[in-house]
């Protein structure tokens, strides 16, 4: 079966995905795509020699006859009403990060979805499909390194442009770390917190970066999250984690080992879309395979909740520079039988 997808948003990700849709994957073709910029979309269409069809918006696109399961790629604000549109359609839906820019948005898409009464939404936290991040978690899980205590991050990129906010280092970019924790531990946050060290000079006016941003979970495991989005020299993502026996690092991804003029150096990569290429591959055909198996099992909505209640938690402790609360719903027993 060749599932029929439309995508809701053409801008850098979504683009990304239909390249990989038309190209890398199996299984599914774009039949529909739209955008707030038309144009945009048909230009789009046009480069991927997709046979698709523009739609006018993402209502009418969700509703097509023509169009199996949804992937949306448009920017956060517009998130939430293209996944309750698509419940409503009763069509599976691939949504990128944030599920929707509030919390309590996100729990209205969780309580959509428990009212449908089947899991229909995926959210794009694709750290859950990278081989580094997997290795990690079975060293976790087979009590290789004892009980986890503290865990030590950095999530570094080059630059950012001037559209980017202090709160966008929580809701952008920790984000994927607040979730792939849970994840990677098994386990909710109680509290946050925010330090600001020293400033770069290499961060606009508006900008407070670096940033620190310290987490404790119910277990009492200590995380620290060093985010850094002007660092310049790379784009770089560290995971080390302390146990009670000892030590598990994130691997780094795999590049040559150059000896020349008198040193030793490896490439470091500059650009996420590399760096997550394989991940994002194997999320969109698990997608793909799932939703043609017709049983979702990646990242739920209420991951999207989890992450989002966390996340507005860190941008209060940003404002306050306080330690926060984090304090969640009870999870619907729903989303226990997945
Ligand atoms: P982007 O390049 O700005 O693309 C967003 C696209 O959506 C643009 O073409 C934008 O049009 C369009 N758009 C805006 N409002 C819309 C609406 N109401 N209906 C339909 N289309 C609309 O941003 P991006 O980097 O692709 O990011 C898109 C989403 O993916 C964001 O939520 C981002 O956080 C997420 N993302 C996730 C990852 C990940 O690692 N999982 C990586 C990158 C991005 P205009 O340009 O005309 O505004």
């Amino acid at each position: 079966m060749t599932l029929k997808i439309g995508v809701i948003g053409t801008g850098a990700i979504g683009q990304e995905h239909i390249h990989r849709i038309k190209n890398v994957l199996s299984g599914a073709e774009v039949v529909a795509v739209t955008d707030i910029n038309k144009e945009h979309a048909a230009e789009v269409v046009k480069v991927e020699n997709l046979n698709a069809k523009v739609y006018e918006s993402g209502d009418e696109l969700i509703k097509s006859p023509d169009v199996d399961a949804v992937l949306v790629t448009s920017w956060g604000p517009a998130h939430e009403e293209s996944v309750l549109a698509a419940i409503d359609a009763g069509k599976y839906v691939f949504c990128e990060k944030p599920l929707a820019t509030t919390a309590d948005g996100c729990m209205r898409i969780v309580d959509a979805e428990v009212k449908y009464g089947k899991r229909l939404v995926q959210v794009g936290f694709m750290r859950h499909y990278d081989k580094g991040y997997n290795q990690l978690k079975d060293i976790i899980d087979s009590n290789n390194i004892g009980q986890p205590l503290i865990v030590h991050c950095a999530h570094h990129a080059p630059e950012v442009d001037d559209k980017y906010t202090t709160d966008m280092a929580i809701t952008d970019t920790v984000i994927h770390e607040i979730d792939i924790l849970r994840w990677l531990l098994d386990d909710d946050y109680v509290s946050v917190q925010v330090l600001y060290p020293r400033k770069t000079k290499y961060a606009l006016s508006h900008l407070q970066d670096p940033q620190i941003v310290l987490m404790e979970t119910k277990k009492g495991i200590r995380i620290d999250v060093e985010a850094f989005v002007n660092c310049r020299y790379g784009y770089d993502i560290k995971c080390e984690v302390v146990g009670e026996t000892g030590i598990a690092l994130l691997p780094e991804p795999g590049s040559v080992l150059m000896r020349s003029e008198a040193k030793k150096s490896v490439e470091i990569l500059m650009d996420w879309k590399k760096r997550f290429k394989d991940a994002y591959d194997i999320e969109i055909q698990g997608f793909i395979d799932s939703v043609n198996s017709d049983k979702l099992t990646g990242p739920s909505a209420w991951d999207g909740y989890a992450a989002a209640v966390t996340a507005d938690a860190c941008v209060k402790a940003q404002e306050t520079l306080e330690i926060v609360p984090v304090t969640m719903k009870t999870r619907p027993e729903f989303y226990n039988r997945l």
